[in-house]
């Protein structure tokens, strides 16, 4: 399928590796230049170097910490006129509920909830001014239904998901389009850096802690970055429009809803 955005220009946040990856491969597939961004120069720029090989896009790199003041300004800056906008960042670390302190709490809100609206802020005026743009936000499937352990990530990104449901309604007039991907379990760093701790947690290897956790999930394996990207750049698509506001989990079935 054509997605009708050859030739946009798109920022993706936390884009040298994993979820981040995934979306800035999949959107140079269907042409479209990109800004890419991690804190890690070396993986970056070697991502980045790739991109423009494969597949013949514009690929322009800025290494910092996208949820610093400093980071943000650098971004936004290099950033500004794009039509497409993918917010992504680390996520928060696991714990217990009683782990927690207002420190602990404004780190999370800061990464994951007052970035993406940082982000969202300074580039939807221009998105709008042109009459045609599309933002999609990185979330978790711990907006739908709690993940015990990740008590900081559930609270930050309901947070950002209130935010978005008025926020979406409101630029849509424009032709802008703003959107939440819930990723459930993928095969990433950030999945490996999960189930290593239950591994040690629970005394057995990293591939038992995996086979125990995909045989959870109805799919019965983790998802792949490739197919995270794939419904990535079909949301910011010319296809995707009248899709406005929505939260769209990618979780092999793992949550158990019925909507
Ligand atoms: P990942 O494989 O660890 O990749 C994270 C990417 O983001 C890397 O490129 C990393 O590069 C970059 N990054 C991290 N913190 C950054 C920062 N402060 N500033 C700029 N770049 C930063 O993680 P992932 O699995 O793709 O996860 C992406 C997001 O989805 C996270 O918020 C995660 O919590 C969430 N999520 C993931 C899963 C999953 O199963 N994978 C499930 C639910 C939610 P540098 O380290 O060089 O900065």
């Amino acid at each position: 399928m054509d997605l009708g955005i050859r030739g946009k220009r798109a920022l993706i946040c936390a884009s040298s590796k994993g979820l981040g990856l995934g979306c800035a491969e999949a959107l140079a597939a269907a042409g479209v230049d990109l800004v890419m961004n991690a804190r890690g120069a070396e993986a970056l720029e070697a991502e980045a170097m790739r991109l423009r090989s494969e597949h013949g896009v514009g690929v322009q790199i800025v290494a910092c910490d996208v949820t610093s003041p400093g980071g943000q300004a650098q971004v936004i800056d290099a950033a500004q006129g794009v039509d497409i906008l993918v917010t992504n960042a680390g996520g928060p670390p696991p714990g217990l509920w009683s782990d927690w302190d207002r420190e602990d709490f404004i780190k999370a809100l800061d990464g994951n909830m007052l970035t993406p609206i940082a982000f969202m802020k300074a580039l939807l005026p221009g998105m709008m001014d042109k009459g045609w743009g599309r933002v999609v936000n990185i979330t978790s499937q711990s907006v739908r239904a709690p993940i015990a352990v990740l008590g900081l990530s559930n609270a930050a990104r309901t947070g950002l998901t209130g935010y978005v449901a008025g926020t979406a309604r409101q630029v849509a007039p424009s032709g802008v389009t703003i959107n939440n991907l819930l990723p459930g379990i993928h095969a990433t760093d950030r999945a490996d850096a999960l189930d290593g701790g239950v591994a040690a947690q629970k005394g057995v290897s990293i591939d038992e802690a995996r086979a125990e956790r995909a045989a959870t999930i109805p799919a019965r394996r983790y998802g792949t970055r490739d197919e995270f990207g794939a419904a990535c750049a079909f949301l910011c698509s010319q296809h995707a429009g009248f899709i406005v506001g929505q939260n769209i989990l990618l979780d092999g079935g793992a949550t158990n809803l019925t909507m």
